[in-house]
């Protein structure tokens, strides 16, 4: 083929790369791929506090709405994000509503949201610190930050998970090479078969993904102790007998804010015990929402004893207000981490230098998403003051409502008000013939259809109850106030029903 030919044939190709959309885009291009998602993002985020906070759709709704054959031809790139927004909008849940205190979610900031939109942008990975400098340097950074702003010992290593799960998974997981070790194996390279059983304890209020990452990581759901617990925190007096019969190295899992009450397992007394057992023991702290307390004077003292542990899980998608997906792992000796965690391969070049910082040594992903940058910009925009004010506005809307419930008529709070999380029912009219389980399925129901508040269900002490959980950025007295509306308005509801069927 001649040079000319050549180039024509090339020409060709580029013609139908730019018909098929892959040439690199013009400015204006550019621009109006993203003005799209902005301008949506704008008109749902403007509007998001006097939104109804859910939507219903039901399982048939979004697949009609989705019943589509995978198209041949494409489009442009902001027709594409539109049409998404338009199929998918009643299906669109605004858990990051200030009027949203279900499970336990959290918002936005906007520099979070920023900082997390520029990362898709710059596409870094942050997997070893020669794949992006900057992300390592940043993600080093943020975790050193975090430790600071939760007062744990600054010579702790850290990194971003995608959730507290990941986060309990990388603690246990440093844990389970640190118990093989003791043991006179290597968990991480010999695995566990064949080898003596490695004990873990915990209370029966364990979170369902620490039990989840004890069956990753191949010791098992059921190989954990569950120790009794009262009012939601470990029963000390069982674990301290428990631990003492426990022969060899021991898995401690310790609760600082459990998810139905946010009650705290008194952690000061369980480390304790851990540094008491002769074969020595690991202590690592689910904290996912409730190591915020270190940032409220009034209740840091619910974390007292915390930087004796070894590895605490926590999450950046609650508390933190910054977007899905963020945990974090905090681990007190990274040499156990990057003996769970850690490799060489060639191909990585990582330059050996053990100087450099690379993420993969301390989590499960090699690659993975720049979280750090949001992280970065919400904790460099708001600063220390800031989120100081966060927790401590969260705490006392979660009082004000507690004390709220404690007053009203036809409630019942199941648990002392601890930090964030509150856990209250809907008394039945009448204990003898109402069923108190129906009653309060029926007034969960209420408030989640009536749009202005939302709250989700769960059992303490053997009843079915409601939660409320307060860690929402921007969450105000008038949005408390709505919430204490939606619950009235269930309770008369109740009241309505039941008096109904008496008649
Ligand atoms: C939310 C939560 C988890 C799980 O966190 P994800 O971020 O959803 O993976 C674990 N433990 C506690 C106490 C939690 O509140």
């Amino acid at each position: 083929m001649s040079e000319s030919s050549a180039r024509e044939a090339a020409d060709a190709t580029s013609d139908s790369e730019k018909a098929l959309g892959l040439d690199w885009p013009t400015t204006e291009e550019w621009k109006t791929a993203l003005d799209s998602a902005y301008a949506l993002a704008l008109d749902y985020l403007t509007t998001l506090p006097a939104s109804t906070v859910s939507h219903h759709a039901s399982p048939e709704t979004m697949s009609e709405r989705f019943n589509l054959r995978l198209p041949d031809t494409g489009c442009a790139p902001a027709e594409a994000v539109c049409e998404w927004f338009s199929r998918a909008e009643p299906g669109i849940v605004r858990t990051p509503s200030p009027r949203y205190f279900g499970f336990v979610t959290g918002g936005v900031t906007p520099a979070a949201l920023a900082g997390d939109w520029l990362a898709s942008a710059i596409d870094q990975n942050p997997a070893t610190w020669l794949l992006s400098p900057a992300a390592a340097q940043t993600e080093l950074t943020a975790i050193r930050w975090l430790l600071d702003l939760f007062g744990l010992p600054l010579s702790w290593s850290g990194a971003f998970t995608t959730g507290a799960t990941m986060a309990n998974l990388s603690g246990l997981a440093a844990a389970r090479q640190w118990a093989s070790e003791r043991l006179g194996f290597d968990a991480s390279t010999d695995g566990l078969g064949g080898r003596p059983a490695i004990a873990v304890l915990g209370s029966t209020e364990v979170h369902q993904s620490a039990l989840k990452a004890l069956g990753l990581l191949g010791l098992g759901r059921d190989s954990i102790t569950l120790i009794p617990s009262r009012n939601g925190a470990i029963d000390l007096d069982l674990f301290a007998a428990q631990l003492s019969r426990t022969e060899g190295p021991a898995i401690v899992i310790a609760n600082a804010g459990e998810v139905n009450t946010g009650a705290f397992d008194d952690i000061r007394a369980v480390a304790e015990l851990c540094a008491g057992h002769q074969k020595g023991a690991w202590l690592h702290v689910d904290a996912a929402f409730g190591l915020y307390a270190a940032l409220a004077p009034s209740h840091s003292y619910l974390l007292e004893g915390i930087d004796l542990a070894d590895s605490v899980a926590s999450d950046a998608h609650k508390w933190l207000n910054v977007p899905y997906d963020c945990g974090i792992v905090f681990v007190r000796d990274s040499r156990y981490s990057r003996r769970a965690f850690g490799g060489s391969a060639a191909y990585l070049s990582t330059t050996g230098d053990p100087q450099l910082w690379n993420a993969f040594e301390h989590v499960p992903e090699f690659s993975r998403r720049f979280r750090a940058l949001s992280v970065w910009c919400s904790l460099r925009s708001l600063g220390r003051n800031g989120y100081r004010s966060v927790v401590e506005r969260s705490i006392r809307n979660a009082h004000e409502f507690a004390t709220w419930v404690e007053q009203y008529p036809g409630l019942e709070l199941m648990a002392p008000a601890t930090l964030n999380i509150l856990c209250f029912r809907f008394l039945p009219p009448d204990s003898k013939t109402s069923d108190g389980d129906l009653i309060n399925a029926r007034g969960i129901e209420h408030i989640q259809r009536s749009g202005t508040a939302y709250v989700s269900g769960t059992r303490w002490d053997g009843k079915a109850a409601i939660r409320a959980a307060f860690d929402n950025w921007a969450t105000h007295s008038r949005d408390v106030d709505a919430l204490k509306l939606a619950v009235s308005s269930a309770l008369r509801d109740i009241a309505q029903v039941s008096h109904g069927e008496k008649a």
